[in-house]
């Protein structure tokens, strides 16, 4: 099925097709290889004590047949994407469809599909992999390839029966068919759960008739299959509606202020008939489908986002190095050399809590291969929501700078950093905004982490002390919110906010800082990077963590509390960062792209 290749690979070495790398003999080839999948970190939070984890997984372990999959992808983006986008752009459902067959046939739809049902069964951080390459230029399709192959195929591979996976699956994996997820309704959008479609057995049809309308659906007017979500007596119910059933309608393309090229519409139920073998899991359980499956999705989109980002920053030092004005080139300003650097830096933060996490999903899906899916990944709900937070508020950032760097001619639309401008603001609203987000994080961890110790290790260097530190106080300031009844902290909804701030923040330093000490001594670049967001992360985690105490004690301990944090008794001196940032952006500077 997968002519996967490495027809664009130079590497044709094709009985090696992607098809016959299955998830055990890949792992078996890693273990040989050296780069044990076993020894990442499971599910346990980050925590867990010291800064010790000399096996974190990071994206300098990709093996090289991950590597070639991403190229794969590359050459995808290049040779069916980008001479494409105009078209695009224009919504060519014909050319859509085209591109997804394409897809398909490179086996980039399969990847998280089990091999029984014709897929590639590889793990989260390659099915990662392949969303931060094809959006690393694939613009409107990269968003309309992670709703088909994210919410618009796993919920068949976790939640379908027997008869689904071989209908559905094959169909989706290919590309012969797109799909997508129905959930938002006109009334019910955060509230997702909330909606007021109906779904009633009829007896004499044999089969569920279902009432309502969907709004906003990804690839309403491409897709073939979509999962749609609907009110039975029993609770919310998912139903696989296939295009062509009497009663469902796609409305129009609504006109959006960027990734034009997704296809976004209203589906229209009207007395549509699902049969009962339509039913996608139990009956009123739905809700469990809709949100379990919107963790993975907030991951994968935190990935193309990533990649998103490293294509604006290298369009912009590229354009940064060709402009002149005072007689030199822009990047040759030192206030310009600063944003390059913080672009850089803000990326490598991504990247590497993206792939920690994804990592540490995968080992935690393979320990635990006896409970279901959802089960063991609803116990990262707090790093994937932080994941997709930091994804795209990095991006917003980056796409920002990348505009302002091109001055007036990033606002033209001939200029690439125009359309990643308007089409980023979208990763801020959906898969849960961020204020959703954000309080999804701040609710996981005051069940996971309200009795965790605030005894700490000093750290062995700079930047352990930094982090150990900033965990001493956020432990601290966990416990007094424990203390509280847990209604009034869930109502003081700035509490939730700054608490995933602070969270995030650290999660950041943490990634950045083991993907350093793996990297060793050598890895200058990394260690530079790593100096910055560390200090920078601990001002950041400091500032919130003044604001939360004196939300949440105005008395004498409160004052103690910030009193300690502002004396910044175990905190190193400050460094020259402006300094740091000139080195870090000749690197990024010299090669023209993201580097570590
Ligand atoms: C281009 C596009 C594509 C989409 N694709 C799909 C799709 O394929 N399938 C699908 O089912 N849906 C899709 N959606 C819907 C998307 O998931 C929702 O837009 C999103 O969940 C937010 O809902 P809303 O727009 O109704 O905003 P609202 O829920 O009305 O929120 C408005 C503002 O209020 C804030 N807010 C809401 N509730 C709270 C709260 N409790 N506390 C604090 N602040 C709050 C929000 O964060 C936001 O800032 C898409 C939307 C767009 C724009």
């Amino acid at each position: 099925m997968y002519n996967c290749l490495y027809r664009f690979t130079n590497r044709l070495e094709s009985e090696r097709c992607l098809k016959h790398k299955t998830w055990h003999n890949y792992c078996n080839d890693i273990s040989k290889g050296g780069q044990m999948m076993s020894t990442r970190l499971s599910g346990t939070p980050w925590w867990d004590d010291l800064l010790d984890h000399p096996d974190i997984f990071t994206p300098e372990d990709l093996t090289e047949d991950e590597i070639m999959i991403a190229k794969t992808t590359e050459k995808f983006v290049e040779q069916q994407i980008l001479p494409n986008v105009e078209s695009l752009e224009q919504h060519d459902y014909q050319m859509e469809r085209e591109t997804f067959a394409a897809a398909g046939e490179l086996g980039l739809l399969a990847i998280e599909i089990p091999e029984a049902y014709g897929g590639l069964e590889l793990g989260k951080h390659v099915a990662g992999l392949v969303a931060e390459n094809i959006g690393n230029g694939g613009g409107s399709f990269s968003v309309a390839y992670n709703i088909h192959a994210g919410v618009g195929t796993s919920p068949y591979i976790n939640y379908g029966n027997e008869e689904q996976k071989q209908k559905y699956l094959s169909q989706l994996g290919s590309g012969a068919w797109v799909g997508a997820y129905a959930l938002t309704e006109p009334s019910a959008g955060s509230d997702a759960l909330k909606g007021k479609a109906k779904a009633i057995w009829n007896e004499e049809k044999n089969a569920w008739i279902l009432k309502g309308e969907k709004q906003w659906i990804t690839n309403a007017n491409l897709a073939q299959v979509y999962v749609v979500f609907a009110n039975t007596e029993a609770g919310i119910t998912a139903f696989i509606v296939e295009r062509e059933m009497d009663g469902l309608s796609v409305g129009p393309e609504e006109k959006k202020m960027g990734i034009k090229g997704t296809s976004t519409a209203t589906l229209i139920l009207d007395e549509l008939a699902v049969p009962q073998e339509n039913v996608l899991g139990e009956i009123g359980k739905g809700h469990k489908i809709a949100m379990n499956t919107l963790n993975l999705a907030r991951l994968k989109l935190s990935f193309a986002n990533l990649g998103t980002a490293k294509r604006a920053l290298e369009l912009t030092v590229k354009y940064g190095k060709e402009r002149k004005q005072f007689q030199q080139h822009l990047v040759d300003f030192p206030m310009i050399k600063e944003k390059i650097a913080n672009m850089n830096i803000a990326i490598f933060g991504v990247e590497s809590l993206v792939y920690q996490t994804a990592a540490r999903i995968d080992d935690a899906l393979e320990k635990n291969s006896e409970q279901h899916s959802s089960k063991v990944v609803g116990q990262f709900i707090a790093e994937c929501a932080t994941g997709k937070i930091q994804g795209s508020e990095v991006l917003a950032a980056v796409a920002d700078e990348a505009v302002q760097i091109h001055g007036g001619y990033g606002f033209m639309q001939e200029y690439e950093v125009e359309r990643i401008y308007r089409d980023a603001r979208i990763s801020r609203l959906f898969e849960g905004t961020n204020e959703i987000n954000r309080l999804a994080v701040a609710k996981a961890l005051f069940s996971q982490f309200r009795d965790q110790p605030s005894e700490k290790q000093n750290g062995n260097n700079r930047n352990a002390m930094f982090i150990l530190e900033a965990e001493r106080h956020f432990a601290e300031i966990l416990k007094a919110l424990a203390a509280m009844p847990r209604e009034d902290v869930l109502e003081a909804q700035e509490f939730s906010r700054l608490v995933a701030n602070i969270y995030k923040e650290i999660s950041i330093m943490r990634a950045v800082y083991l993907r350093a000490e793996k990297a060793g001594s050598g890895a200058s670049l990394k260690q530079l990077m790593t100096d910055v967001i560390c200090e920078e992360g601990y001002d950041n985690v400091e500032r919130d963590l003044i604001r939360l105490w004196s939300a949440v004690d105005d008395g004498a301990e409160g004052n103690e509390m910030i009193e300690r944090i502002r004396a910044r008794a175990h905190v190193p001196a400050v460094e020259n960062l402006l300094k740091k940032k000139r080195d870090i952006s000749e690197y990024v500077v010299n090669a023209e792209k993201y580097q570590t």
